[in-house]
């Protein structure tokens, strides 16, 4: 790991404007992604400036109904939330379905939403990638990408992002609040994200010097019918191979609202916009969640090794709003 400095500033314009006037300096969460990365050689920030000391590490009612999560909040602290259980408990399952409690214990919110893709290539710096060294090369379109996106990636990039807690977020139409060098902006969760293009190694709109202060879950009354299912290899502590977010209201057997994501299949979480589209109004049967998931699939480009996450995306999409329906298959 190469040398580097450290800082513990106590306000966060005093976060900002460090980072944003100091080359090579990054914001340091739990550390749990970023110190990873530095051992790997993957990441050689010159200064971290440590964010979990700010006051940003509350949970409180936002002012239109809703919560407003600070961004240091811990994610076991996050997921263990009564009004988050209650009234968002997808937001509760995704967390509880990352990683593990040690690390949970340590992540926090904003360093979530930022956690770089788990591409193997793009750890291992023996090898080429665009993403960590632009122009290099993508390996991962020729060579293992079993795990790797089906939807929004380019010819340039095919990583995917690893959240859970973000793909919740974006079923839940989330707003990220951003400090920066020039002042306060929010931007809803899929916005801050970008897809690859020619410039993967771009993963957000963040400039350098942005902090996440804090994200907002806006209410949303059919939420608290909600659930986050996620396919993995392993039982635990392993990242999704697909997963989806959904919120269902059905009246008189019909669907009035839904909020659809998808996790693992994109380089950013994927709100199913489509499917949403294609549902509203149709028989709340498993039926109707096939054909919106199609509709949502259309635009899948799987690679030689990944098309039966396509496959997979389906049945899960039909499995969680199924059950959110109450109709078992
Ligand atoms: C073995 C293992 C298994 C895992 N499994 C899963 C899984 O199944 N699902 C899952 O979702 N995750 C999983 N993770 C990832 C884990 O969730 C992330 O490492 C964690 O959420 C990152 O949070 P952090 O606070 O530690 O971020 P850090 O590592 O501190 O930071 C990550 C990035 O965010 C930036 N950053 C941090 N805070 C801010 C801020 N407030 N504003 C702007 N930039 C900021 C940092 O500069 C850095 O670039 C796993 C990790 C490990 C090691
Ligand atoms: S998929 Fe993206 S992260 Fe993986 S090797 Fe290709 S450019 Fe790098």
């Amino acid at each position: 790991m190469r040398p580097f400095q450290y800082q513990r500033p106590s306000d966060a314009s005093a976060a900002v404007a460090t980072v944003a006037g100091t080359d090579g300096a990054m914001f340091l969460g739990g550390g749990t992604n970023l110190a990873d990365l530095m051992k790997l050689g993957a990441a050689a920030p010159t200064l971290l400036v440590d964010v979990t000391g700010l006051p940003l590490d509350r949970i409180e009612p936002a002012a239109g109904g809703g919560l407003r999560i600070g961004s240091g909040v811990r994610n076991s602290d996050l997921a263990a939330d009564g009004r988050v259980r209650e009234e968002f408990p997808v937001l509760a399952q995704a967390l509880l379905a990352g990683a593990s409690g040690q690390l949970r214990n340590l992540a926090t919110v904003g360093g979530n939403l930022l956690q770089r893709t788990r591409c193997l290539y793009f750890q291992d710096v023996t090898k080429p990638c665009n993403k960590r060294q632009p122009g290099t090369g993508c390996p991962a379109r020729s060579g293992d990408h079993r795990s790797l996106a089906i939807l929004g990636s380019s010819d340039h990039c095919v990583a995917t992002h690893p959240s859970d807690m973000a793909v919740a977020l974006a079923a839940l139409g989330a707003v990220v609040h951003i400090e920066g060098p020039g002042g306060t902006r929010a931007l809803d969760v899929t916005e801050l994200y970008r897809l690859p293009g020619d410039e993967p190694h771009r993963d957000t709109v963040l400039r350098r010097g942005d902090l996440i202060t804090a994200v907002e879950v806006p209410a949303l009354g059919f939420a608290a019918n909600s659930a986050y299912r996620k396919v993995r290899d392993r039982a635990s502590f392993a990242f999704g191979v697909v997963s989806a977010a959904a919120a269902l209201d059905v009246a008189d057997g019909r669907v009035r609202d839904v909020r659809l994501a998808l996790g693992a299949v994109a380089p950013m979480p994927w709100r199913a916009r489509r499917a949403e589209q294609a549902l509203r109004g149709q028989p709340a049967t498993a039926e109707s969640f096939r054909r919106a998931a199609e509709t949502e699939l259309e635009a899948a480009r799987p690679l030689r090794d990944n098309g039966f996450k396509v496959t997979l995306a389906r049945n899960l999409v039909v499995r969680v709003l199924s059950d959110l329906a109450g109709r078992h298959l």
